[in-house]
């Protein structure tokens, strides 16, 4: 097998969907999920893309076929996860899947800035979305993993200053975020300068966690929130 594409396979990639018309505003894209994230959010809807291992991987000659018999119809690739960044050659794949002639997106949690910094310097990515779990005092509960303030706090001034195009979003779950934290990071990342920014009501699709499965209800995003959105962000929406 040619180096490159050996180089690119160790990028998991377990899943495609084809077509996608949210994920990347803007374009008509297919998004790619890459498996392995170390963290556990109890709300995490892609469960079976957290362990590295416990998929059967998509090879790059399989999604570069995927790519050319798509070109004309669709004009950008999302990777997704699981967590992208947390590759080593997520760069060598963003670069192969330009080089077919797509834009690129990528959705992360932000815990890894020196890789989100290369591809960012490299103008790898048209365009980043970040999830923000919650303040910095909730960010180790709500991952439950250790040290994952510092990191995304890098990742989020790195990508406001980079002047590519991006989104911020927050999952509520009263369970997981209560409102005084979810208005913490809404005044917290507007102070930070984003523009961009998305609440996320919670979805029970694929989620494992069965007290949060067990007394799903549509829950209404608390209207403090709402207001504090418009009236912070130039754009703002709910998903
Ligand atoms: S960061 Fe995303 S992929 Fe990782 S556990 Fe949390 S929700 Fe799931």
């Amino acid at each position: 097998m040619p180096v490159l594409e050996k180089v690119i396979d160790e990028v998991p990639v377990a899943g495609i969907q084809k077509l996608t018309l949210i994920d990347f505003p803007d374009h008509i894209a297919a998004v790619l999920f890459t498996s392995g994230c170390p963290w556990e959010c109890r709300y995490c809807h892609n469960p079976d893309l957290r362990c590295y291992c416990s998929n059967p991987h998509i090879s790059w000659n399989s999604i570069k076929d995927f790519l050319k018999s798509r070109k004309g119809y669709l004009d950008g690739i999302v990777i997704s996860g699981g967590e992208p960044t947390f590759h080593s050659s997520l760069p060598e794949l963003l670069k192969c899947i330009r080089e077919i002639g797509y834009k690129t997106a990528i959705h992360t949690n932000g815990f890894y800035p020196h890789m989100l910094q290369m591809i960012i310097e490299k103008g790898l990515v048209d365009y980043i979305a970040m999830d923000i779990k919650g303040p910095p005092r909730a960010y180790d509960r709500i991952t439950q993993c250790q040290g994952t303030c510092f990191p995304v706090s890098k990742s989020i001034n790195m990508i406001i200053s980079s002047g590519i195009k991006y989104e911020f979003r927050t999952t509520y779950h009263p369970s997981v975020l209560s409102e005084e934290e979810l208005i913490d990071v809404m005044e917290a990342i507007s102070c930070a300068g984003c523009k961009r920014y998305f609440l996320q009501q919670f979805q029970k699709k694929g989620v494992r966690d069965e007290e949060l499965v067990k007394n799903y209800k549509i829950y209404r995003l608390p209207e403090s929130a709402v207001k504090l959105g418009k009236d912070l962000f130039p754009e703002f929406g709910i998903r």
